[in-house]
């Protein structure tokens, strides 16, 4: 099936309203902005070094030896979206889960496995992912290195 790309602001905004808080004021704001003709001011550019952002313990719960960086996020200018980088340690794996928002997904090393309701798929070092949104789903690693890979989510 084919997306059509959405509009700079659509219906979500009133769907989501307070659940997506943040991400839809923020775009509701640029918006209007952007249609009175004054100047943006979050930032256009953000580069960082992907070793140089914090690792932190990953907090979902049922997590098992999890880490999570954020890379880039509502604090480096972002407005709706978020990029995550996940390292899930031998043995370790997420709790199985869902949202109403969809995960893409880079694997960058590792091997792992991501389990959903509908079957098991690998998970190996270039494997590009979607997750849809409402999905039941679990990332499990395998093998001797850490499951690495990269996620885009909402703000
Ligand atoms: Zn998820």
């Amino acid at each position: 099936m084919r997306r059509v790309p959405e509009p700079l602001v659509d219906e979500r905004e009133d769907e989501h309203g307070v659940q997506n808080g943040g991400a839809d004021l923020r775009l509701a704001a640029l918006k209007d902005r952007f249609l009175a003709g004054t100047r943006i001011d979050a930032p256009a550019l953000h580069k960082t070094k992907v070793n140089k952002v914090r690792v932190e313990r990953f907090n979902e719960i049922g997590a098992v030896n999890t880490k999570i960086r954020t890379l880039i996020g509502g604090e480096d200018g972002a407005l709706t979206t978020s990029m995550h980088e996940i390292l899930v340690g031998k043995g370790g794996s997420t709790a199985m889960h869902r949202h109403d928002w969809e995960h893409q997904l880079f694997v960058q090393s590792g091997h792992g496995r991501l389990e959903a309701v509908d079957g098991k798929i690998t998970l190996a070092p270039g494997d590009v992912v979607l997750v849809g949104a409402g999905e039941d789903h679990r990332f499990v690693q395998t093998g001797k290195e850490p499951l690495r890979f990269l996620v885009v989510t909402p703000l």
